[in-house]
């Protein structure tokens, strides 16, 4: 039960965020608890030097290989597009 609670609020906010409509979940973060039936949100800050989402990311691409990005992180290189 809990994944699909979860997972219609995510696909609300997928919807509304395609659509321009309502309040995005950006810079929030909810907290559910389910046993309770409640939940709690949290305001998030934007890291300026996140190497995914900051002005100068390190990060550009997705990983291809898995496997061989959890062998050696630190030469993996993904394949260029
Ligand atoms: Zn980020």
């Amino acid at each position: 039960m809990l994944p699909g609670i979860i997972g219609v609020m995510m696909a609300t906010e997928a919807i509304k965020y395609i659509l321009g409509i309502g309040e995005p979940l950006i810079g929030r973060l909810i907290l559910y608890e389910a046993l309770g039936m409640t939940y709690r949100e949290m305001k998030t800050v934007k890291d300026k030097e996140c190497p995914l989402c900051s002005d100068n990311p390190v990060i550009t691409q997705l990983i291809d290989d898995y496997d061989a990005a959890a062998e050696n992180p630190e030469t993996y290189e993904p394949a260029a597009d």
